[in-house]
């Protein structure tokens, strides 16, 4: 019933920009499931063209004839169009394009909605067409929406995301099969979930876009991409892994927009997640959001954050909706930024720290340590002294204690970032302390 009355009703034109990862298993899900879609979106779905560099490549399963190098054409003659090019130009100027064209859009570009998504937001709202981009966060996850709409009535109080699969992978098999980070990485790339060149997994970049985004549509407040605060995974090293689990961590790369009473912190670094927090459990490429509302309470969103299909399947989610709107009438959410909350440096977050120290094995070195900690405020939630191992000489497979030394491992209560900064300085002119070993935030908690 419901297919007889979408087949009566004239065809949507659809666009696509882009026919790589994402947009080539688009097109495959429009092609195999048009019947499903159309009577989904109230009216058929007609596929009128797809836009790439090199029109002369083979593409599994497009036909050849929808392939055109004229995406500016193209968007001039489309209902919706899905962009899936990725950068920032042309994408920016297509989908301004296609929005004053008065077509509806939906696109996966996180690097382009947190450079630039105001003025997208602002012309698609002007034109009074969607602008929708579920992909753009947590690839197949239902996020966006979740954020948005469920919550609409809630006040989101912090979301502590895995939005970065690579990453993910790589801190996972450090922490599962004990490898170092080069060889994680190298493993990350052969198996497809990191590029050639991972740096802008590894480095944070991925993970600030998408936490930019997320904690703007969080706290109803413009965050741009140079108000993240990012630090990537190439500082963990095996030791930090494996000192994470003999205190009751995991490394884990999180995307961290919390509201405070001073405003809205967001950030992007390492950090030791408890074993019994929920994100603890979520391995290899695998994507899960964590989010705490005031009333709803705790929520996990988990599943692929990236890879064709499942990137596929929130894009044609987006594209029944932006087609149910042209249909029925009525328009998706817009930008909200009503809130208008301050946006702190990250020397303003505050958070537990795990500071891992190098010393003289000999007595008052900790109540030296623990004086400079006290100067600062920074008071302490735990501390662990072992022998420090040093690493065997080459052929030996053993980790020997080094002679007359001792490793600290201390457990800060929650402090800004700016103290603990100022303490780990201090601690570190010491001359009992041979070596700041690393520091790192506590989250989670
Ligand atoms: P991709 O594999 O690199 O594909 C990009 C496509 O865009 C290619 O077909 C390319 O054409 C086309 N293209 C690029 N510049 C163009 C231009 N100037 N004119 C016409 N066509 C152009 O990218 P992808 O991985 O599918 O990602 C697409 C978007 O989805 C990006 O914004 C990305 O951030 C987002 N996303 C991707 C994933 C994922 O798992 N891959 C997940 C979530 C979100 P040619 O083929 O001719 O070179």
């Amino acid at each position: 019933m419901a297919a007889s009355v979408s087949a009566s009703r004239p065809a949507l034109r659809i666009a696509v920009l882009g026919c790589g990862v994402v947009g080539t298993q688009v097109v495959r899900l429009l092609t195999q499931q048009g019947a499903d879609l159309a009577a989904r979106a109230g009216a058929p779905l007609e596929l009128v063209g797809v836009a790439v560099r090199d029109a002369g490549a083979p593409r599994d399963g497009v036909d050849p004839a929808l392939l055109t190098t004229d995406a500016e054409a193209l968007v001039e003659r489309a209902d919706i169009v899905i962009e899936l090019m990725g950068g920032i130009e042309p994408a920016r100027a297509l989908i301004l394009r296609a929005v004053a064209a008065g077509a509806s859009v939906v696109t996966a570009n996180k690097a382009l909605l947190a450079v630039d998504g105001p003025t997208l937001y602002a012309a698609a709202e002007a034109a009074g067409v969607d602008l929708y981009f579920e992909a753009a966060v947590a690839g197949s996850i239902p996020l966006v929406r979740p954020v948005r709409e469920s919550l609409a009535g809630d006040r989101i109080r912090r979301v502590l995301g895995i939005v970065n699969g690579t990453t993910n992978y790589v801190l996972d098999q450090m922490a599962t099969a004990g490898l170092d980070l080069d060889r994680a990485v190298e493993q990350a790339q052969h198996l497809g979930y990191a590029e050639a060149d991972p740096t802008a997994d590894i480095e944070g970049f991925d993970a600030a876009a998408k936490a930019a985004i997320l904690a703007s549509l969080a706290f109803h407040t413009r965050v741009p991409l140079e108000a993240v605060h990012r630090e990537g995974i190439t500082g963990i090293t095996a030791d930090d892994v494996a000192w994470a689990g003999r205190t009751g961590h995991v490394v884990k790369l999180l995307a961290i927009a919390e509201r405070t009473d001073a405003g809205v912190s967001v950030r992007v670094h390492p950090a030791l997640v408890p074993a019994s927090h929920p994100l603890s459990g979520v391995h290899g490429a695998f994507n899960a959001v964590f989010v705490e509302a005031e009333a709803a309470g705790e929520l996990m969103f988990y599943g692929r954050g990236a890879g064709g299909a499942p990137t596929a399947s929130a894009v044609l989610g987006d594209v029944v909706s932006a087609a149910r709107h042209r249909v029925h009438g009525g328009l998706g959410p817009v930008e909200s930024t009503y809130a208008d909350l301050p946006v702190l440096p990250a020397s303003a977050a505050v958070t537990r720290y795990q500071v891992r120290l190098d010393v003289a094995d000999r007595p008052g070195v900790l109540a030296q340590v623990s004086a400079v900690l006290a100067e600062h405020g920074v008071s302490i939630e735990a501390v662990r002294q072992a022998p420090r191992l040093i690493d065997p000489p080459d052929g030996d497979a053993r980790r020997a204690p080094a002679p007359s030394l001792a490793h600290l491992v201390i457990t800060t209560h929650a402090a800004t970032d700016a103290a603990l900064s100022a303490t780990v300085a201090a601690i570190a002119e010491l001359d009992s302390v041979t070596r700041v070993v690393s520091v790192l935030r506590v989250e989670g908690a």
